[in-house]
């Protein structure tokens, strides 16, 4: 979950890993610190934001002064699994003469084992993380054998290791390096002119590089400013494939909105249009998605879609079966990926499952991967993140082309997400459920959404006012039906994540089998309304609300006036056809809950508790 960066070149390394991990912040920011060779091994760490830590580098006075002479060095947000959040806590770690600096990513699972037995050897540990237990057996390794070197004792470490890391080492004893391994937990490797970069993710690279080398599981390299070394664990040695990135700058900045979340809100237009870009050809009423197209026959013949995903993804995962289902007409399944992967769930060679993560790295969406891999089914991936280690694994796939997504609630990622399963549904059907005339038809409605979802957009004033009304609502129940029943479950989601307010979505029809009972004037309900086929009887249930005093936000078709009539408040989008509605009636509940959540002064960008990419279990 954390940020991970590194750098080795002839530049101030304290100042550009300060700037990488700013970029890196959203994966977790609980603490931060730096550590740097600069003859000998300084660190700075705290609890705290990465611009906390900045400051406590500029009040540090004489030692500022030698930081910034360091040209290599490590750094760490972190996103804490073992320990509170605290300076102590806070990586990088040191071993005790304060010669070895490590951070980690990850959970060592069998810490307490390491621990302990360090213990007896009269380790002393400084820290309650499991990440420590690392650095002191890499120095006991080290000191039992002087001669083998860092990277030969950070290797026999990680023969007694269990759990899942992404790693970088540096020790003043061989200050010329770097030494990096990953399993787990993803790591990229940025090539400069003289000078090398490693992150967690290209987000801190990308200003200085285009070239980049991700690590695969069980992988570890050797970086100096000459250049690097890749091998397995076991020391066997790897040629990589150098990627290019294909994003800039511009793309992970703000562009003039105070948050990333907001930004990511309006840019969903253009995403959709990219999502699209190159896949339609409208007139022939022709998907066409590159990813999957040499395993499109087995995918048509599949006897059952099982979809994993968590969180978002797995409210995208659920649109998807409607779409595959109404589609295509082949079964689907949805599972959360951490269920999936610990219920011995019946998996077989005639199946497909596909898997959903915006980064490519959550870490129990990976396990599902590779049990359905290992049962034989076609494991398809849906992913936002080029290169990710979910893009690695999976046999074919679908970028789903948002950008970097910054902001931890995730936006864009969802529409986008929505939109490659609505192609993909498409695709499946071709030939099979669907003439091409039909799928044309599809996909002029699909292709109308970007400009709906601007039209969408224009209403934020009217949203925001709401959002006023509601800042301090304790509670939120969001009911929807049919398609618009995922939308209100990912709405609560939404309002959870960033505003702390207890939220649930619903079936709309489920209401009355429980959550009626908590409906008083206090409680706020957000139908999604729109005119399909539940229409009258969604109707029926806002009746049932307001009979009990409730208080009603209706998300509704332009035009329609009854429910203006029977609403509090109406949010109007455009008419649209029910499988493409969750693409337009996600849009107001998204800034619904950016809204309250500035209201009530929420740091939206960096929810308390969160982290962008959950790569631990
Ligand atoms: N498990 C480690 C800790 O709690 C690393 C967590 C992280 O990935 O940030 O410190």
């Amino acid at each position: 979950m954390c940020g991970i960066v590194g750098y080795i070149g002839s530049k101030d390394a304290a100042e550009l890993l300060l700037n990488g991990l700013q970029r890196l912040e959203y994966r977790g920011y609980d603490s931060a610190g730096i550590a740097v060779l600069n003859g000998g091994l300084s660190v700075l760490k705290q609890k705290g934001s990465v611009s906390e830590l900045e400051k406590a580098l500029k009040n540090s006075g004489q030692s500022e002064q030698s930081i910034h002479e360091a040209t290599a060095g490590i750094g760490h947000t972190r996103w804490a699994t073992h320990g509170d959040p605290s300076d102590r806590n806070a990586h990088p770690h040191l071993s005790a003469d304060g010669g070895i600096a490590l951070i980690h990513n990850g959970i060592i699972e069998n810490y307490s084992a390491i621990k302990k037995e360090l213990i007896s050897k009269g380790y002393h540990f400084s820290s309650d993380t499991d990440s420590e237990a690392l650095v002191h057996l890499i120095d006991s390794i080290w000191s039992d054998k002087p001669e083998i070197g860092l990277e030969a004792a950070v290797r026999a470490a990680l023969y007694h290791v269990e759990g899942a890391y992404g790693l970088c080492i540096i020790s003043q004893q061989e200050p010329d390096k770097i030494v990096v391994a990953r399993k787990g937990s993803p790591l990229v490797i940025g090539i400069g002119e003289g000078e090398y970069f490693i992150a967690s993710d290209a987000a801190p690279i990308v200003e200085h590089t285009k070239k980049v080398i991700y690590l695969s599981d069980g992988e570890m390299a050797v970086v100096t400013r000459d250049g690097y070394v890749i091998k397995t664990i076991e020391n066997i040695t790897q040629e990589k494939h150098i990627s290019e990135l294909d994003f800039d700058l511009a793309k992970i900045e703000k562009g003039g909105f105070e948050h990333f979340m907001l930004k990511e809100i309006y840019e969903q237009p253009t995403v959709l249009q990219d999502v699209m870009r190159g896949r339609v050809r409208l007139d022939e009423g022709q998907v066409r998605l590159g990813g999957i197209e040499d395993y499109l026959d087995r995918l048509k013949l599949s006897s059952r879609v099982i979809i994993c995903a968590c969180g978002t993804s797995w409210h995208a995962g659920l649109i998807g079966e409607y779409l595959i289902e109404e589609f295509a007409r082949i079964p689907v399944e949805v599972d959360y990926a951490s269920e999936f992967r610990y219920r011995n769930p019946v998996i077989t060679k005639d199946d497909v499952v596909i898997v959903i993560s915006q980064s490519g790295e959550t870490a129990d969406t990976l396990a599902a991967l590779r049990l359905a891999r290992e049962k034989g089914a076609l494991v398809m991936g849906i992913c936002n993140v080029v290169g990710s280690t979910i893009a690695r694994e999976t046999l074919c796939g679908i970028y789903t082309h948002a950008g970097p997504e910054i902001g931890v609630a995730s936006t864009k990622a969802f529409t986008a997400q929505v939109t490659v399963l609505y192609l993909l549904a498409l695709t499946l059907s071709k030939g099979r459920t669907m003439s091409r005339e039909e799928i044309k038809l599809y996909l002029k409605e699909l292709n109308g959404v970007p400009e709906k979802v601007e039209r969408i957009l224009k209403q934020d004033d009217m949203i925001l006012e709401i959002a006023e009304d509601y800042k301090d609502a304790r509670n939120f129940l969001y009911l929807g039906r049919g398609y618009n029943f995922p939308v209100a479950l990912e709405g609560a989601l939404k309002l959870k994540e960033i505003s702390y307010i207890h939220a649930e979505g619903y079936p709309a029809a489920e209401m009355k089998h429980g959550p009626i009972a908590l409906i008083d004037e206090d409680m706020p309900v957000i139908f999604i309304a729109t005119r399909d086929n539940s229409y009258a009887k969604v109707l029926s249930n806002i009746e049932e609300v307001r009979s009990r005093k409730g208080k009603v936000i209706a998300i509704a078709n332009e035009g329609d006036e009854e429910i203006g009539r029977l609403a509090d408040h109406v949010i109007y989008i455009p008419a649209a056809s029910a499988p493409v509605t969750p693409l337009l009636s996600v849009i107001p509940l998204q800034l619904l809950a950016y809204h309250i959540a500035t209201f009530r002064g929420c740091n939206v960008d960096r929810p308390r508790n969160l982290a962008k990419s959950v790569t631990v279990e």
